[in-house]
C-alpha cells in the first residue's frame, strides 16, 4: 500500500451535494438541481455505508479535521440523512447548511441529542424585499424565522448566512439592530453570529451591487459598534477588497458528490477549493480502497501547486474563520464571537496551525 498522505492542517471537511434538491429555488443559486425523490431503504443503507467510509477516509488523510460540514441542495429534504451524519460524525464539530424551512421538532431534537452540532442558516435580511431573491411568500419568511427562533430557544448556535446583492444591501444595518434587538444575549453568547458574504457568480448574470452601495455599506460598517459587527469588524474591511488573500484552500478540504453518488456509487470529487469548486484534485470511489492511494498522491501533489494561478475572488463567510485562523482577527475576540470557538480542541487546533504556518 503507498504511504498515506496526511495534511494536519485541515480543519474542515466539506461532505457535499446530497440530496442535489432543494425546497426553494433562489435565481441567485448557481447550483444544478434534480427534481425530488424519496430516498429507498436500500439506498439509506448506501448512505450509510459511504458516510462510514468517509468517516474512516478523513480520518485517515484529514486526522486533525474539527469541522464537517453538510450541505446540498437542502439536507433537510431527507432528514434521516442529516441524522446518519449526526450519529456517524459523532465526534466532530458537524456543520448543518439549510434554508431553515425544515427546523421542526425532530429536526431539533437530533440535533440537540448531538450536542456539538450548529446551524449555517441562510437568510439576507429580516424583510421580504431583502429577501425576494430566495422566498415566495412572508408566510414562506416567518416559518424560516421561526425556525431560527425555535434554534436558538433550543440553544443551537446559529451562523447565519446573509448573501449580500442589491436588494438587501442598503438595509444591512437595519437587519444588523433587528437581530440585536431580538436575540442580543444570543448575539453576545457567541450563539448567534453572522459574517455576511458577497455574492459569486459561476458566470451567469446576478444581482451585484453597485460601486456606491458598496460603498455606503463599508462606510456603514466602519462607524458599526454592534456586536454582530465589532468582533470580526476585519471580515467587513475586507469584503470588498479583491486583493485580500484568502487561504481557506490551505485548511480545508471538500468531498462533493454529485448527482445522488451518496446514495448509489459513492463517488466524489475533491478540489483544492471546495468552496467554489476551484483547483479540481481528481474523482475517488469510497467503496474502492485502492483509488483511496491515488487520492492521498493527487492530494500531496495539489498542495504543492501555486494557487495564485487560479486567481480566485469569492469572499465567502468561512473567511472570517481564515481571518482569525491567520491572527489577523484576534482568538480573544473570536472566541466571544462564536461559541464552537470556545471548545479546547478547536483552540488547540488554532494554535497548531499558526505555529506550523510561522
Ligand atoms: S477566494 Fe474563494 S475560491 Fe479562492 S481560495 Fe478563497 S474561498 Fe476558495
Amino acid at each position: 500500500m503507498e504511504e498515506v498522505y496526511k495534511n494536519l492542517n485541515i480543519f474542515l471537511v466539506e461532505v457535499i451535494g446530497f440530496p442535489n434538491h432543494c425546497s426553494l429555488d433562489c435565481s441567485y443559486c448557481d447550483w444544478e438541481k434534480q427534481s425530488f425523490s424519496p430516498l429507498t431503504e436500500l439506498e439509506l443503507v448506501r448512505v450509510r455505508r459511504h458516510l462510514q467510509a468517509a468517516l474512516i477516509f478523513i480520518r485517515r488523510h484529514y486526522p486533525n479535521t474539527q469541522v464537517i460540514e453538510y450541505s446540498g441542495g437542502e439536507p433537510y429534504v431527507h432528514p434521516k440523512v442529516v441524522e446518519l451524519v449526526l450519529e456517524i460524525f459523532k465526534d466532530y464539530w458537524v456543520r448543518v447548511n439549510t434554508n431553515g424551512l425544515h427546523i421542526d421538532e425532530t429536526a431539533l431534537e437530533a440535533l440537540k441529542a448531538h450536542g456539538r452540532v450548529y446551524l449555517a442558516l441562510s437568510l439576507d435580511g429580516h424583510t421580504l424585499e431583502a429577501n425576494s431573491y430566495r422566498v415566495r411568500s412572508q408566510k414562506q419568511l416567518d416559518r424560516i424565522i421561526e425556525g431560527l427562533k425555535n434554534a436558538l430557544e433550543a440553544k443551537i448556535p446559529v451562523a447565519l448566512l446573509c448573501t449580500i446583492h442589491d436588494r438587501n444591501i442598503d438595509g444591512f444595518v437595519y437587519f444588523v439592530d433587528w437581530l440585536e434587538q431580538n436575540w442580543l444575549s444570543e448575539i453576545k453568547q457567541g450563539r448567534l453570529m453572522m459574517a455576511a458574504h458577497r455574492m459569486s457568480s459561476y458566470g451567469r448574470p446576478h444581482p451585484f451591487p453597485s460601486p456606491a452601495q458598496k460603498q455606503r455599506m463599508g462606510e456603514a460598517m466602519a462607524g458599526s459598534s454592534s456586536p454582530v459587527i465589532l468582533p470580526i469588524r476585519e471580515h467587513y474591511e475586507a469584503m470588498w477588497d479583491d486583493d485580500s488573500p484568502c487561504t481557506i484552500y490551505r485548511w480545508a478540504a471538500s468531498m462533493h458528490f454529485l448527482g445522488n453518488s451518496l446514495a448509489t456509487a459513492g463517488r466524489f470529487t475533491s478540489f483544492r477549493c471546495g468552496m467554489r469548486g476551484v483547483a479540481p484534485i481528481g474523482e475517488f470511489a469510497l467503496d474502492q480502497e485502492m483509488e483511496w492511494d491515488s487520492f492521498s498522491r493527487a492530494a500531496s501533489l495539489s498542495v504543492q501547486m501555486d494557487f495564485s494561478f487560479y486567481r480566485c475572488r469569492c469572499f465567502v463567510d468561512w473567511r472570517a474563520f481564515d481571518l482569525i485562523f491567520s491572527g489577523v482577527i484576534p482568538m480573544e475576540r473570536a472566541k466571544k464571537w462564536f461559541l464552537p470557538l470556545q471548545d479546547q480542541r478547536v483552540q488547540q487546533w488554532v494554535r497548531d496551525y499558526q505555529k506550523s504556518d510561522s
